[in-house]
């Protein structure tokens, strides 16, 4: 059973004494820096020159610098910028501006975990991850509640980094939910293959093969859309509510017997062999250098996927259904280059 932590293991004041620079202002940055800034802690946002970022964290009050000004001061440095990015800051503005013996905290094991940041060894290296987006984060934490946290100790200099990591997760508002302790290494392979196998990877791939194998079937693309997109969020909804279980529950006893004679059918055993190899490429590297040699290439693999995943035909679909739902906003619905508006 995994280790939990909950408020009262944490002393909050620990936070509360140090200086504490968030990099970068993006889905967990604003998140931090903002629960941080309402737990009483000291935070300065560290961004780049003209930074697209600086006018939203004034807006809240939040003193901004450079990345190297807010470091330069900080007790606590959180590093919350994009990973394939965060080597580079840490190399050219992070490092030569640390003070001796400051804390780095980070919301995801990726650089550590692979080696493209190897922090000195007098600095406590921790990881406060919050299980959920930024901007839940963010809400939850203004309702008075919190989003459950994992925490990590990669390298405990000072002989103290897990009270200070517990600490953190407290002025976040982790531990009013709970913080689940976990490694560096456990945490990034397990994010890296869920998102990859299952969440986002094995999720938008299944949804097209179906999809697509209605439509060449001959039936009409409204009512594909439906059938294996539109009505997955039902079904994951009472999945988060209630297990598998509950779901087989709610559905007809048609649907549940076809879940039990066709699912097995759809995903075969061949598909775990190909989870294996995927989970391979994440613990032997492979996966974190082809991203990050991509990247640095100008992400031009990265770039051609994204168009090619933009022009599949569900797409036009969903978008011309979509505005005749009542009760998804325009907002919601409207796709912005990059990112899920
Ligand atoms: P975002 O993509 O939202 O971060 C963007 C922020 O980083 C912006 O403020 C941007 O500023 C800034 N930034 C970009 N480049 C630089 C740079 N060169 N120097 C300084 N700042 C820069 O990141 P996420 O919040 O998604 O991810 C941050 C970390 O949290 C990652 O490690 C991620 O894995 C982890 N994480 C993310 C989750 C999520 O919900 N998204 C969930 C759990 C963990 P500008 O305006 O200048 O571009
Ligand atoms: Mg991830
Ligand atoms: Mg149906």
């Amino acid at each position: 059973m995994a280790e939990l932590f909950y408020d009262d293991d944490a002393d909050l004041s620990i936070i509360q004494s140090k200086k504490v620079a968030v990099i970068g202002y993006g889905s967990q940055g604003h998140a931090h820096a903002l629960n941080l800034r309402d737990s009483g802690v000291d935070v300065t946002v560290g961004l780049r020159e003209g930074s697209a970022s600086r006018e939203k964290a004034e807006n809240e009050g939040l003193a901004v610098a450079t990345v190297a000004q807010a470091v330069a001061g900080a007790d606590v440095v959180v590093i919350l910028a994009p990973d394939q990015v965060q080597r580079i800051v840490y190399r050219e503005e992070i490092e030569p501006n640390l003070k001796p013996g400051a804390a780095l905290v980070f919301g995801h094991g990726f650089n550590i975990r692979f080696g493209y940041i190897t922090p000195a060894a007098e600095h406590d290296v921790l990881m406060v991850a919050p299980k959920g987006p930024g901007h839940l984060v963010r809400r939850e934490f203004a309702d008075g509640r919190g989003v459950p946290v994992i925490v990590a100790v990669e390298q405990d200099a000072s002989g103290s980094a897990w009270d200070l990591a517990l600490s953190y997760a407290k002025g976040i508002g982790g531990l009013r939910a709970a913080g689940i302790k976990t490694t560096f290494t456990e945490e990034t392979e397990t994010d890296l293959f869920g998102e990859q196998a299952v969440l986002c990877g094995g999720v938008s791939q299944l949804i097209q093969y179906g999809f697509e194998t209605l439509t060449e079937a001959g039936y009409q693309p409204e009512v594909a859309y439906f059938e294996v997109l539109h009505e997955l969020k039902l079904i994951v909804d009472l999945i988060f509510e209630g297990g598998i279980t509950k779901q087989r529950w709610s559905v007809s006893d048609t649907a549940e017997y076809g879940d039990y004679v066709s699912g097995p059918r759809v995903i075969t055993p061949q598909v775990k062999e190909n989870m294996q190899a995927v989970l391979a490429d994440i613990q032997n590297g492979a996966f974190a250098k082809r991203f990050i040699e991509d990247q640095d290439a100008g992400a031009p693999e990265f770039t051609a996927l994204r168009a090619k995943g933009q022009d599949h035909p569900i797409e036009p679909v969903g978008r011309d259904l979509r505005k005749l739902f009542a009760w998804v906003k325009p907002s919601d619905s409207d796709y912005v280059e990059g990112s899920a508006a």
